[in-house]
């Protein structure tokens, strides 16, 4: 029987940084799996890996990455919302989120919200909409009661929703409108920062871009810092700042939109983007298909974890992690091939 692998925490903390809402660093979730007869730890998901970002307040990142990467997780990991975190730091607003008292932490809900990928079963279906965009406003003392009516009125205008909606229930509206809901439920707890997972590909096409029209609006409007996970490349590349791109609980690739998608460096970047359709028939899609699916993170391959789909793998790539490197300002890469650039802070 193989040992039970030793969990590190190894990382080198960062000092908090006001320039920036969020502070992820070194990021670790594992998931343990249990078996043989007393139900013993046998092994571990390893859902999230290290990962490190930092995201300014009014801007968004784009999460990117095949299913089974890590985004979702590394979002409610984010949130705290999956227990306790292996490793790392998750710094919300100069404060460590694990570090926060549950008082704290109950306070700290109404600043960070989630909008969830399937608008309908996030919504209880015994209750009527007014409600259940109002329940945590009452809960967290948001408004006043003489007000409470009044806010609830504005926040669900503020969505596209028709107040007088209000005493409907969440089977009484389309998808769109359901999304909306959710929206409205996270924006009535006046929240700086939203984790948003696949908020729109549970919709048309149509919808998706009335959705995604409004996030754009309510950023402008209230400045709120998105942390944006999607497998639609083409949303993502319209609604980011900066994106990331995860492979197997690592982020492979980060940086500004704009470098990202006209200059993508990684192996697993380059062959994700060549599947964006180009409007455009005279011109021939070079696309990069990827071998194999995804390894199991409960036993990812050595050295670099993309090696056994990558068609650029040299032999280094199978022993040794490849270290992240700034090759232009903001923009990281984590690949053996920038081996020989010089890092831009070195
Ligand atoms: Fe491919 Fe090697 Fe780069 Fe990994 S480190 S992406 S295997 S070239």
């Amino acid at each position: 029987m193989s040992k039970l692998e030793k969990i590190t925490n190894d990382f080198t903390p960062v000092e908090i940084d006001p320039q920036y809402i969020l502070q992820v660093n070194a990021l670790k979730k594992y998931f343990p799996i249990k078996g043989g007869l007393f139900n013993k730890t046998v092994g571990y998901v390893k859902a999230v890996d290290g990962v490190t970002f930092n995201l300014k307040r009014g801007t968004t990142m784009g999460l990117v990455g095949e299913s089974g990467c890590g985004k979702t997780t590394t979002g409610r990991a984010v949130l705290r919302l999956s227990g306790e975190k292996t490793g790392g730091q998750v710094i919300f607003n100069g404060k460590e989120v694990y570090d926060l008292t549950s008082k704290e932490m109950h306070d700290m809900r109404t600043k960070m919200q989630i909008i969830f990928q399937d608008p309908f079963s996030s919504l209880s279906p015994r209750m009527p909409v007014g409600e259940i965009i109002g329940e945590a406003v009452r809960e967290h003392g948001i408004v006043s009661k003489e007000e409470y009516n009044d806010y609830i009125d504005k926040v669900m205008d503020n969505c596209g929703l028709q107040p007088f909606h209000k005493d409907r229930y969440p089977h009484e509206f389309s998808g769109g409108q359901r999304q909306r809901i959710c929206i409205a439920r996270a924006l009535a707890l006046n929240p700086e920062f939203i984790v948003c997972d696949e908020p729109v590909s549970a919709l048309d096409v149509s919808i998706q871009a009335q959705i995604i029209n409004l996030l754009n609006e309510l950023q402008n409007e209230h400045h709120f810092t998105y942390l944006f996970i999607s497998h639609d490349l083409s949303v993502v590349e319209h609604i980011s700042d900066t994106v990331g791109v995860m492979y197997l609980g690592n982020l492979v690739e980060y940086g500004e939109t704009d470098d990202i998608f006209k200059n993508p460096l990684h192996p697993y970047t380059k062959a994700l983007f060549s599947a964006i359709p180009i409007p455009d028939p005279t011109i021939k899609m070079k696309r990069i298909v990827l071998e194999g699916s995804i390894p199991s993170p409960a036993n990812p391959p050595a050295g670099c974890k993309f090696h056994t789909r990558c068609a650029n793998c040299m032999e280094i790539c199978k022993h040794e992690v490849p270290e992240q490197k700034e090759i232009e300002k903001g923009h990281f890469v984590v690949c053996h091939l920038y081996d020989d650039v010089k890092d831009i802070n070195e």
